[in-house]
């Protein structure tokens, strides 16, 4: 307990500890213990020079994210995780937003940063012009593993995650060692301490993925990355590692459960399921935990959040009943509050609103001070230290939320956010499209799915995949609509706007 929240503090304080334990690394991959990531760290913060703008990474989970996370924050410049997953022309806007000064990547991903792939390894790349330096281990290799470093600043931002901007532009979430301090001291319903295993399956550029790790490095515990998702290669790995915490959203502990392989797995060690992201029907958490034999916690958070806001914990789930279908209650130093939208008074247990929190978990605001950045922060973070959370919902008499709608319109497919708007941008740029609306349908495995509803030119007759196959070519996939549907109009309120709850109904949207 007692920490700064500075990374650098963590894995020096681990290191001392528990220099051989294992930290953190891939299911199967290079591992890295306390002692290795503190000196790797140490080799970072070198390299990195006089740099003094962030540290980014673009690639796939790896005890490399580890080493730059902790290696920036020796340098005390913030680190950002890029999402491989995004276009090339969407990569340019958030490198164009961030202004990284050292960007490492995989080598396999130099083709969305608009350079040849020269090799296998993870290669290191300056930003400003984008030059290909070389390998990740050669730049590290030789250099000094201590690293004079000044005492951490509480208020400095530690890191940068990047979200989908309710404009459709890049939106950057600043997190701050306080934050991170504050994740810590907040979560104590997870159970994790010195010793456990947690297996994290959600990418890195995610704050579940970044989050995990550094509260599995602050707790002294070992993270192990995920990189197979499918029933058996989860499973595989849960044994293997002798695993003690999991972390899942609901797609994937659903068709864990359902998998026959889950008879014979052996899940001696598992303690608790975490699960979290969107909701998860009573009926598969009541399956997960038979089939599992563990504790199940559930959490509600959000990026700006810094992770966690509630928890329905482990005897929450055993008492079982209705609350099964809340997402808890406020986590420790949160509060939370549900208002009318229209007047911004709080209302009643019982009645449905938009859900606020106020908490030293909040980042201090999204990166810019101007333009988007600056609307941005006007709409979401409010006055007194009140951030809206966009989500619609009612606390019981007891205080436990339930979680209903969303007040804006984005849509959640397999854990990751689209708003409708960035599709709706790129569909309404095809000639043939006159006007498009786009909305989440339900999906039984990925909890909604994206469908395109478009009313076609006059004199044209677009086809489904070719709208499917341009939207390809200019977003990442999970943001691409599954299913165009050609209608002749598009419902509207009297004042012209489309009605996207009556779009997302199903009898409509199929
Ligand atoms: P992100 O900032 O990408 O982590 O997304 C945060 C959003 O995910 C929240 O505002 C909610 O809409 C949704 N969410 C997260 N956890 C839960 C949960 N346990 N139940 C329902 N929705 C959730
Ligand atoms: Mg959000």
């Amino acid at each position: 307990g007692g920490f700064t929240g500075s990374l650098a503090d963590m894995a020096d304080h681990w290191a001392r500890v528990a220099p051989g334990r294992p930290a953190t690394g891939n299911a199967g991959g290079r591992r890295l213990g306390f002692r290795a990531l503190a000196d790797r760290s140490a080799q970072v913060a070198d390299a990195l020079g006089d740099a003094a703008g962030p540290v980014a990474y673009l690639g796939r989970d790896s005890a490399v994210w580890a080493e730059l996370m902790v290696g920036a924050s020796r340098r005390g410049v913030p680190a950002v995780p890029l999402n491989w997953r995004l276009a090339p022309a969407e990569l340019a806007r958030v490198l164009e937003h961030a202004r990284p000064s050292v960007v490492v990547s995989d080598a396999a991903f130099l083709p969305s940063l608009g350079l040849e792939r020269e090799s296998e390894e993870t290669v290191v790349v300056l930003n400003g012009g984008l030059v290909f330096v070389g390998g990740y281990d050669a730049w590290l290799s030789g250099r000094p593993t201590t690293f004079e470093r000044r005492p951490a600043d509480p208020g400095a931002t530690a890191l940068l995650v990047y979200t989908s901007g309710t404009s459709g532009r890049p939106k950057a979430v600043q997190l701050t060692n306080g934050n991170i301090a504050a994740n810590l001291a907040s979560s104590a319903p997870w159970d994790v301490g010195p010793g456990s295993v947690v297996c994290v399956p959600t990418p890195l550029f995610h704050v579940s993925g970044t989050g995990w790790l550094f509260y599995c490095l602050g707790r002294g515990a070992r993270s192990v990355f995920l990189t197979d998702a499918s029933p058996e290669g989860v499973l595989r790995v849960l044994a293997d590692v002798r695993a003690t915490h999991m972390l899942s959203v609901p797609a994937v502990v659903q068709t864990l459960v359902q998998s026959p392989a889950v008879a014979d797995a052996d899940l001696s060690d598992l303690q608790t399921l975490i699960y979290g992201g969107s909701p998860m029907p009573p009926a598969v958490i009541r399956e997960a935990a038979a089939a599992l034999g563990c504790d199940l916690v559930q959490s509600y958070g959000m990026t700006e959040a810094c992770g966690p806001i509630t928890f329905l914990d482990a005897d929450d789930h055993r008492r079982g009943g209705p609350r099964l279908a809340s997402a808890g209650r406020a986590a420790d130093g949160v509060e939370i509050s549900v208002r009318d939208p229209a007047t911004g008074a709080d209302v009643p247990a019982g009645t449905t609103g938009e859900v606020w929190m106020r908490s030293a978990l909040l980042s201090p605001g999204y990166l810019g001070d101007e333009g988007d950045g600056e609307a941005d922060n006007a709409r979401a973070f409010g006055p007194d230290g009140w951030f809206r959370t966009g989500d619609a919902g009612h606390l019981d008499d007891g205080g436990y939320l339930f979680l209903t709608d969303r007040v804006t319109d984005m849509i959640i497919t397999g854990g990751e956010n689209v708003y409708p708007v960035e599709v709706e941008n790129v569909l309404a740029d095809h000639p043939d499209v006159a006007e498009v609306a786009v909305v989440g349908a339900p999906h039984e495995r990925w909890g909604e799915t994206v469908v395109a509803l478009v009313v076609a030119r006059p004199g044209t007759a677009p086809a489904g995949p070719e709208l499917i196959a341009f939207c390809r070519e200019r977003l990442a996939h999970y943001k691409c609509p599954t299913r165009v549907d050609i209608v002749g109009e598009l419902p509207r309120t009297p004042s012209g706007k489309v009605l996207k709850r009556r779009l997302r109904e199903p009898s409509s949207a199929v």
